[in-house]
């Protein structure tokens, strides 16, 4: 069933219909190959976690994801075509493999080229889109960048992960690994509390970057990034420093004050592509609307998702379809806050896959319940209920 092929110096140990295998990107987790699955004739994103159980951050992460991936479905979201672990007992346990659909490219890619604003507002759409249907499902993002986000030719656009868990976590484990923290607003900067419109924050950034050519807030830790926010948006109101925890407050009253730039000025139409001639909203004056409804410090005062996608530079693509698609199950965040050793996640990743895969072939793994029972004869007793 299985075969063993090096590529990028990893083996990867798949089953026989992957074929073709070839390195297209590596993430924190590990090597993404595509292929070609000669069972259904498509070519696939192969993505391998190496001992995802080898800490408890990567651990709960590959768990976390897995759970996640199972469970949501759209269009705007990076699906799931198959997963298989090519060990055959706990004790071998080593590696899972996620089987995706592919795409092209990732938004690294794409934000460096000209994109007129038919292209531009398609990849924002998308991205709300995707960011709402999340949202149903109580998933807040907050790490949305575009290394995580990938399209395809025909500009179509997926989300390839949930973000950060709820519970505060630690990326320390993942080195050498370099956590991009770019695209995360104020309030995951600040330790502040948080609501929905934080990944507003993210699409603000991407859209500023698809503009500028350049990263917006290219901090080199958060006190910088902080900094690189402040002094191109100006410094926040006094009601936003009330809400900030003490130490963090006096820090962020104490930097200087700044006044920031008008958006004409941090984005002029020299940046921007040529108005649209087929949509009337499609201009430079609309998209910079927008990015300064989502580049706003104070996150009560930034646009919402549904705000966003009635926006007259986003409307244009609204499909209810798209929109507003049922909402997954709502995603059981005890997940998150779960502590267990580095075995204990060894075998509850381990049972996730095999359920998965039993699942997927159709085996019942359980007992079918039994019929309900008969209902009783009318009661005969005189005794009181209980
Ligand atoms: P990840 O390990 O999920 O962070 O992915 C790392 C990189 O692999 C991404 O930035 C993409 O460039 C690429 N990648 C991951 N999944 C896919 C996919 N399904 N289709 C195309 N490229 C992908």
């Amino acid at each position: 069933m299985f075969y063993t092929v090096e590529v990028a110096e990893t083996k990867f140990t798949i089953l026989r219909r992957y074929q073709n295998l070839k390195p297209i990107g590596s993430g924190a987790q590990g090597i993404v190959c595509s292929a070609y699955d000669s069972e259904s004739g498509q070519n696939v994103a192969i993505k391998k976690l190496s001992r995802p159980f080898q800490n408890t951050t990567h651990a709960k992460r590959a768990y976390r994801e897995f759970k996640l991936m199972r469970l949501v479905n759209h269009k705007n979201i990076i699906g799931l075509l198959n997963a298989f672990t090519p060990q055959r007992t706990l004790e071998e346990f080593q590696d899972v493999y996620l089987v995706m659909e592919l795409m092209d490219a990732n938004l690294c890619q794409v934000i460096q080229m000209d994109l007129d604003h038919e292209r531009m507002s398609y990849l924002l759409y998308q991205m709300l889109c995707g960011i709402k249907h999340l949202h149903s499902a109580g998933i807040i993002h907050r790490d949305l960048k575009p290394s995580n986000i990938v399209v395809k030719s025909d500009c179509t656009l997926k989300i390839l992960d949930f973000g950060l868990a709820r519970t505060a976590g630690t990326n320390f484990a993942m080195t050498p690994y370099v956590v991009t923290r770019y695209y995360r607003a104020p309030e995951v900067i600040l330790g502040m509390g948080y609501t929905d419109n934080v990944d507003l924050w993210s699409v603000g950034c991407i859209m500023g970057e698809m503009i500028r050519g350049t990263v917006l807030f290219p901090g080199t830790d958060h006190i910088d990034q902080w900094n690189k926010i402040i002094e191109q948006l100006g410094t926040p109101s006094p009601e936003f420093m009330q809400r900030l925890q003490p130490s963090v407050r006096s820090y962020v009253e104490n930097r200087p004050r700044y006044d920031g730039y008008r958006f004409e000025r941090l984005f002029p139409d020299m940046l921007f592509p040529a108005d649209s001639t087929e949509h009337a909203k499609l201009t430079a004056a609309e998209a910079r609307d927008l990015l300064s409804k989502m580049l706003v410090v104070d996150q009560e005062k930034r646009i919402s998702v549904d705000e966003a996608l009635n926006h007259d530079y986003i409307k244009v693509w609204w499909d209810a379809s798209e929109v507003e698609a049922p909402a997954p199950a709502p995603y059981d965040h005890h997940i998150d806050e779960r502590e267990h050793t580095v075995d204990q996640w060894k075998e509850l990743i381990y049972q996730e896959v095999l359920e998965y895969e039993s699942e997927r072939n159709g085996f019942i793994t359980a007992p079918p319940a039994p019929p309900p029972p008969p209902p009783p004869p009318p009661a005969q007793h005189n005794g009181p209920d209980t």
